[in-house]
Parts: C-alpha cells; structure tokens; sequence
C-alpha cells in the first residue's frame, strides 16, 4: 500500500514533466500558457508537498518545509512570463523581479 502511493507519486511527478514540457517549451499560444501556469505550478507543488508528507520527516521539518513552499510556489508562477511575440516563456533568475523583457526575442514582456 505504502509502497504503491509511492509509485503513483512518481508517475504523476513525471507526467507532470513531460506535460510541462509538451505545455510549455512547445508551441506559441503564450494566452493559454498564462493561463495553465498557476494551475500547473499550484499542482505539481502539490504533488511534491505530497511526496514530502509520503517521507515523514521530522515534524518541524515537515511544516518549515511546506511553509517554505507556499511563498515558493508564489514566486515560481510570478517570476514565469510567457512572450505574446514568440511564445517562450522566460524566468526571472533567483526569483527577483519578473522579467520586463523576452529572454528568446527580446521584445518587452507585459
Ligand atoms: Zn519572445
């Protein structure tokens, strides 16, 4: 039982990589790619906040690391801008400021 959450997780994480992949790095519809964004980072985090409960931890380790997560998760989805020119999305290194301009084409990001 313990061991088969285990493999489900694993699945799903990897689903979700190659699903990122296909979503995101491919194609240029950047409209949709803004909208599946938070919905993509929201869950695959949720899946790792999962897998982090599936490895019981220490209990102040659990929850620093699941309150970690949340501003993490946060970041993660502001700091990822998706170009109307080109479709590419482009992060901002280190989670500082979102970026203001196309790391692909160089066009200005709204
Ligand atoms: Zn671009």
């Amino acid at each position: 039982m313990q061991q088969e959450l285990l493999i489900i997780l694993v699945v799903i994480w990897l689903g979700l990589s190659v699903g990122s992949m296909m979503l995101f790095q491919r194609g240029k519809d950047a409209a949709r790619k803004r909208k599946l964004w938070p919905k993509y980072t929201i869950f695959s985090n949720t899946v790792l906040a999962a897998f982090i409960v599936y490895m019981q931890p220490p209990l102040p380790m659990l929850i620093g690391l699941l309150v970690f997560m949340i501003p993490l998760t946060l970041l993660t989805i502001r700091s990822t801008k998706f170009c109307d020119a080109c479709g590419n999305a482009s992060r901002s290194p280190f989670f500082m400021k979102p970026p203001t301009a196309c790391s692909h084409c160089k066009k200005p990001l709204k």
